[in-house]
């Protein structure tokens, strides 16, 4: 197998360094990432989010390990806020859209299912729902109370932060100490069933309006939000697991009322390898509706966006994002996606074109072999995806000397090469190739930068008739021209 030849280094939250990947179990990964909250379309920064962690699962199945994968769905108990206040999120927009919660769930659990299947991710092993696995949350809260580091005030259930950090170190993850979290935790309101404030819910009572509830031994209500991944993923992973991702705002109290969760419950540390993937803003500030900084997923395909100049396909935003490494903020901009276009293209058609390159007695100009250790280097360098497309560009480099005849490539090498482009470019990185399959839409973008051209020209004699005309009609059959500081650019609706 591949991995036995790999060594592969995962920048652990935990521990904050680069720990060398050592499977609980010899062969298999367990993989457990935080998913979405379904009751809105999914923001782009959680495409990337769930990107970062479609390329890792792809990387690891690429070297060969079974890998089991589980990425949820919260459809309860994902209150507005995380001082455990506010009302429950699909709740909310079940109210405010007159329908039932689950009708909430359905249409945004289809909405994140179809962007993802866009961008080509593959689908998680088990994909659990919060709503399915109350049962197993109830239990976790009977085992924590018995252990006493939870208690119990009309019919909800906190977890006793202070209580467990006499034991245990709360804070473990996100390098806060208990005295701070103390300190810094906004005062109870008197309203507050809890002791303290740093305590969190395990299970709350549901208040009249509440419709989502379940019958519990302490009240007719709803786990809390921490209790669903601790639930789910001790049940498909076991007590001890490999691998545990999420958004880097998942860190706290997310990811720290797990650890504490699953430690009051079983007595281990229920992960090894935590992983964190950074943000994305959008032209250097924070993505955000409130501002008009905003783009949704699907508009980057329609280009029906007032941020972007044009619609771009799947792989080219993918493309794009694999362009940074998951850790680094990455920054959303036109002339980003713009050059990522470029080199994208470039990428696919010295892919297409390997075929074609005749091969010869030995191999001159490029030690094939050091490449492709190369790029198992990055990858095995924490995910570096940035590296490794500047490997495959050396290669795409190479492949064009070969075509214009300026090197030579033995025939066994040109296997080599062919073999890992497809498998770095298709399998780990999960790009498509659109040159193939879009290639009608390449041509409509061509004609039409013909007629934008011609208008151009029109214009420039002054032949406003002719340019005025040629704008309509590209109207009338839905492409709408966009005059603007950069040129002329279209959009198709
Ligand atoms: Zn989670």
């Amino acid at each position: 197998m591949l991995y036995q030849d790999q060594k592969l280094h995962i920048y652990n939250s935990l521990t904050g360094e680069k720990d060398l990947f050592a499977p609980v179990n010899e062969g298999h990964v367990g993989m457990y990432v935080c998913g979405p909250t379904v009751y809105s379309n999914v923001h782009l920064g959680n495409v990337r989010t769930f990107m970062s962690f479609d390329m890792i699962y792809r990387y690891f199945k690429h070297l060969g390990f079974k890998v089991r994968y589980v990425r949820n769905i919260t459809d309860a108990g994902h209150l507005e806020n995380d001082a455990d206040e506010g009302e429950d999120r699909i709740s909310k927009k079940a109210r405010l859209e007159q329908i039932e919660p689950m009708e909430v769930v359905q249409k945004y659990t289809v909405d994140f299912h179809n962007i993802l299947t866009t961008f080509n991710f593959l689908p998680p092993s088990i994909e659990p729902t919060a709503t399915g696995h109350i049962i197993e949350q109830i239990e976790i809260i009977k085992e924590i109370l018995d252990k006493g580091l939870a208690y119990e005030v009309n019919g909800s259930v906190y977890f006793d932060v202070l209580q467990y950090n006499k034991t245990h170190h709360y804070g473990i993850l996100s390098g806060r100490n208990i005295e701070d979290l103390i300190h810094n935790t906004r005062a109870l309101d008197g309203q507050s069933d809890k002791k303290n404030p740093q305590d969190f819910a395990l299970w709350k009572r549901a208040e009249p309006q509440h419709i989502m509830r379940w019958p519990s031994p302490w009240s007719d209500g709803f786990p809390g939000w921490h209790l669903e991944c601790t639930a789910m993923s001790t049940k498909y992973l076991g007590e001890n697991f490999d691998i545990h991702g999420g958004g880097m705002d998942l860190k706290f109290p997310h990811h720290e009322c797990e650890i504490a969760q699953a430690k009051a419950c079983n007595d281990v540390n229920p992960v090894n390898i935590w992983m964190h993937a950074n943000m994305l803003i959008m032209n250097g500030k924070k993505m955000a509706k409130s501002t008009g900084n905003y783009i949704l997923p699907n508009e980057i395909f329609t280009g029906d966006n007032p941020h972007i100049s044009k619609a771009y396909p799947p792989s080219v935003a993918r493309f794009f994002m694999l362009q940074a490494h998951y850790r680094s903020i990455l920054d959303f901009t036109d002339a980003g996606l713009q050059a990522s276009e470029k080199g994208y293209y470039k990428l696919m058609e010295a892919i297409s074109g390997i075929d074609t390159v005749p091969s010869a007695e030995q191999t001159s100009g490029f030690d094939v072999a050091s490449w492709k250790q190369a790029c198992y280097d990055a990858m095995n360098d924490d995910f570096n995806t940035p590296t490794l497309i500047a490997e495959l560009f050396a290669a795409v480099k190479f492949i064009n000397q070969l075509k214009d005849n300026k090197a030579s490539i033995s025939s066994a090498d040109l296997e080599v090469l062919k073999i890992s482009m497809f498998a770095f470019a298709f399998d780990v990185l999960g790009l498509e190739n659109e040159e193939a399959s879009n290639d009608t839409g390449h041509r409509l973008a061509d004609t039409v930068e013909i007629l934008i051209n011609l208008r151009a020209e029109a214009r420039a004699n002054k032949d406003f008739e002719l340019s005025d005309r040629i704008r309509d009609e590209l109207s009338a059959i839905g492409i709408q021209l966009k005059d603007g500081k950069e040129g002329t650019s279209f959009s198709t609706n």
